[in-house]
């Protein structure tokens, strides 16, 4: 009998984790900065949250883990996305009728679509995702969008753009349906069976079909600008202005639709360009809804807006790009025992270490001088520890400063001191319980 994990899922192991949690805690960072804060809703939800009536998208109708356990009628689904959840959850909770709005919310986590696997594309993904409700402004796009601009130029990647569009609001966007239906009703028969769906459904969503894409009567399909009332105009002319101001590069691009039924008005994608990315190029992706919130049972009327990134396609453009977020990792103090009488003496020095804040480790395996000083080596020890039958019976540590090679017996009283001292001396910071290094506080700075 043998396991395996399942197609299109993925195990993150210990020595990428690194560059994850970097990531993380970037993207939490930033949401600080703009005061984001966090909302963690369940990983499936009524099915219904995300089948809604009349959508058309890929995603509904082929991609989503739906499942009913035996002798119940509840209809469940995995979540194949981040925004219906946090909108049912800002209604369910009222937190519509807070006086500060928009709530401006985060969130992070696996999203699941029965998708077919490919480089960049699972079927257990992340998405980190931020939802501005409550507030029609094109301030509020705008700032979606500088924050999502923001987060990926800090981390280093150039080769990105912004892809920007209006889909106008419901009146100038059935004006354009109506505008596709006539247009496509002599080509219906050419276009795929998902496209021949959406004819009926959404027409909208055939300029988005990956298969239909290069047909000549999609090149001369009717264009949504043409289609856009005043309002919707003026709308996206502003958040365009605004973004012009803050020397934000974006381009028009007509033709982006966006993968799911629930647009409205301004729609955009950020992609990289370095051709590694390959046909998953689409890093972080989004756009503004007028009908979500009315649709979960809030007040009629309030509008949100949100994007979500993919963790992992965001790591394949940080790769792509040269970049890497892995911090070099390596312990403060690495203890070797060897003398086994010297065990629980050992043990009770390795916990005082990380007590005073110094992060350590030790043997477990009862290796021998050569094993510990390999495996002392492997996790980038700064000071090894050594407690041979010496130094236990003076109850004392002998303390090797692995970048200078010096090293120096003493007392297990005095060794946090002593390797306080170390610290203040060596270009490393501080330890101070509760402490990080770069802490700006008094006590910290004074060092
Ligand atoms: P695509 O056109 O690539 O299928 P989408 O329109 O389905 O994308 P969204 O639902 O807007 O994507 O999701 C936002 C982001 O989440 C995408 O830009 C991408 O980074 C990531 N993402 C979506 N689906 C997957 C997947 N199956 N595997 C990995 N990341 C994904
Ligand atoms: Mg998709």
């Amino acid at each position: 009998m043998t396991y395996q994990i399942p197609r299109g899922t993925a195990d993150l192991l210990p020595d990428d984790s690194p560059a994850w949690q970097a990531l993380e805690q970037h993207l939490k960072d930033f949401c600080y900065l703009y005061d984001f804060r966090e909302i963690r809703t369940p990983i499936f939800e009524h099915t219904n949250v995300f089948k809604r009536e009349n959508d058309s998208s890929d995603m509904v109708n082929k991609e989503m883990y739906t499942f009913t356990l035996p002798g119940s009628k509840t209809s469940l689904t995995i979540r194949p996305e981040g925004t219906a959840g946090v909108v049912r959850s800002f209604v369910e909770n009222k937190l519509y009728a807070s006086p500060d709005l928009p709530a401006k919310l985060y969130y992070l986590g696996p999203m699941a679509r029965h998708e077919r696997p490919q480089k960049g594309r699972l079927r257990i993904f992340n998405q980190f995702g931020v939802e501005s409700l409550g507030a029609k402004s094109p301030y509020a796009d705008a700032e979606v969008m500088v924050l999502a601009y923001s987060i990926l130029k800090s981390l280093g990647l150039s080769d990105i753009r912004i892809l920007l569009n209006t889909l106008g609001d419901d009146e100038s966007r059935s004006a354009y349906r109506q505008a596709l239906k006539d247009y496509f009703a002599p080509y219906v028969q050419d276009l795929c069976g998902d496209c021949k769906r959406r004819y009926e459904q959404n027409p909208l969503r055939i300029l988005d079909c990956k298969v239909d894409h290069d047909l000549d009567c999609m090149k001369h399909a009717p264009k949504m600008s043409d289609y856009l009332n005043e309002e919707s105009r003026t709308y996206f002319r502003t958040v365009c202005e605004i973004l012009d101001r803050l020397e934000i590069p974006y381009e028009v691009e007509e033709d982006l639709v966006r993968g799911l039924d629930y647009y409205t008005h301004t729609v955009f994608e950020i992609v990289s360009l370095n051709r590694e990315m390959g046909a998953q190029s689409t890093v972080l992706a989004g756009g503004r809804y007028d009908n979500l919130i009315p649709y979960f049972g809030g007040p009629e009327g309030m509008s949100g807006i949100g994007w979500a990134l993919g963790l992992e396609r965001l790591l394949i453009a940080l790769q792509a790009e040269g970049i890497s977020l892995q911090e070099a990792a390596g312990v403060d103090c690495y203890v070797m025992v060897l003398d086994e009488q010297a065990r629980l003496f050992a043990f009770e020095v390795l916990t005082a270490l990380r007590a005073a804040g110094y992060q350590a480790d030790m043997d477990f395996q009862g290796r021998g001088l050569k094993g510990q000083f390999k495996a002392a080596d492997r996790a980038h020890a700064k000071h090894v520890l050594i407690i041979g039958t010496r130094e236990f019976e003076q109850q004392a540590v002998t303390v090797k400063n692995v970048a200078d090679q010096t090293q120096e017996t003493v007392q297990a009283e005095a060794l946090i001191e002593y390797l306080d001292g170390q610290e203040a001396a060596g270009e490393h910071g501080h330890h101070h319980e509760g402490h990080e290094e770069g802490c700006q506080c008094e006590a910290c700075r004074g060092e």
